[in-house]
């Protein structure tokens, strides 16, 4: 598969489910709020369906959380989500199946029916793999593994006869996110094509764009080249950018739609935040900071997109407050930790050091932590402390360009 890096923003929620899990307090309190858990899609339901959600909603939050009821919480998240998603709101499918069900009427009926057996035969040998996980018969779970392979690809063929890419399906259920749409940009301006039909969604689409362009320079909105919007439903990702084509100046930026827009279609500050975050992923990972071929010997700061150049802002930041965190950055790396052991890491070490970080999220690696300290450098007054967070921010005012930049999104977030 095509290696893709992501660059992720997870302001909300990032540890909650860690933090349920690990401390569990005995009082926790769950607030749902519909409109809220739908944003802008709020508006989609009518008012039979906004009756019958409130009432599962209504009962979750009456459930006092605790160790011992904890799967019980989740088992009624999973039942709200689904009569959301029979209300006809998108939410992330959870395997091929629930895809092909939702969308059985964009394919040929052969082809479809086809699909599912595929899916189907996968799921169940995924489950005899499961339990072979606990035995040593190893020779069996190649076997297995092989077979789904052969599958994989039989379905792979039959959805681009259909014209549905297998990646574009296999990258939301890795993420856990639905895509809605993905726009091109051409002269700063969404290149709206005829697929997108209905007329409200531009709208929305447009007034996106727009605020996006209101906040980031016209010089690195040139960097853009799609939009993505997407949701992975209530809260977790916000927003990110990540290259397109591996091209270091040509990015596309996706945007969750129900964590962006609350349900009377204004813009929520977080994503405000997050916009200005993602900027500094833009204006410290482009050509003229990273060196195009990646030198696994470089003496600067090394990341997947290649070699910092040595006045890069992200090479002094590095070399000025991660060099003495090089093995915590590399424990990080370890390819066999799970997604969940690599939030612990990151999580525990943030507690041991929280006065070096402007958030839990900025203790990622040095990537994040510039981006998280760039936001609180435009959001927040100078600092006037000597903690290593508060630092970290002074030392972006040493760069009288990015103080301007900070001056230009202030001025331009007031006319909004
Ligand atoms: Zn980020």
């Amino acid at each position: 598969m095509k290696k893709r890096y992501f660059i992720l923003l997870l302001i909300l929620g990032f540890f909650i489910s860690k933090f349920i899990y690990d401390y569990a307090p005995l009082d926790y309190e769950n607030n749902i709020d519909l409109k809220t858990y739908l944003g802008i899609d709020y508006n989609k339901l009518n008012n039979k369906d906004i009756d019958k959600l409130n009432e599962k909603v209504n009962e979750i939050n009456n459930l006092k959380i605790n160790r011992k009821n904890i799967n019980k919480y989740y088992e009624l998240i999973e039942e709200l989500n689904n009569e959301i998603k029979n209300a006809n709101i998108s939410l992330p499918y959870t395997d091929y199946k629930e895809y092909l069900e939702e969308n059985k009427k964009n394919f040929n009926k052969n082809d479809y029916e086809k699909a599912l057996s595929i899916s189907e035969d996968i799921n169940s040998l995924n489950e005899k793999i499961d339990k072979l996980n606990n035995s040593k018969v190893i020779e069996n779970l190649y076997d297995y593994k092989d077979k789904i392979k052969i599958l994989e690809e039989e379905r792979g063929k039959l959805l681009i006869k259909n014209n549905v890419d297998p990646y574009f399906i296999d990258n939301s259920l890795e993420e856990n996110n639905v895509k809605f749409n993905l726009i091109g940009i051409e002269n700063k301006e969404l290149n709206i094509t005829k697929n997108i039909e209905n007329k409200s969604d531009i709208i929305l689409y447009e007034k996106i764009w727009s605020y996006i362009k209101t906040i980031i320079p016209k010089d690195y909105i040139d960097f853009i080249s799609k939009l993505e919007i997407y949701t992975d439903g209530y809260e977790d990702t916000l927003a990110y950018v990540i290259n397109d084509e591996e091209i270091l100046n040509k990015w596309i930026i996706a945007v969750d739609l129900r964590d962006s827009i609350d349900y009377k279609g204004n813009f929520n500050t977080e994503f405000r935040n997050t916009l200005i975050h993602e900027f500094m992923h833009l204006i410290s990972l482009n050509n003229t900071q990273i060196e195009d071929d990646l030198n696994q010997y470089a003496e600067t700061y090394t990341i997947d997109e290649g070699s910092l150049k040595k006045d890069s802002y992200l090479n002094v930041f590095y070399n000025k407050f991660w060099k003495n965190h090089r093995n915590y950055l590399d424990k990080t790396q370890r390819d066999y930790l799970s997604e969940e052991e690599k939030q612990e890491l990151i999580y525990d070490f943030y507690l041991e050091h929280e006065n070096e970080f402007v958030s839990d999220y900025a203790a990622t690696n040095p990537v994040e932590d510039l981006a998280e300290t760039f936001m609180y450098f435009v959001i927040e007054d100078k600092p006037k402390d000597n903690s290593i967070k508060s630092e970290k921010i002074k030392f972006l005012y040493n760069y009288e360009e990015l103080v301007n930049l900070r001056n230009f999104i202030i001025e331009k977030d007031k006319t909004v």
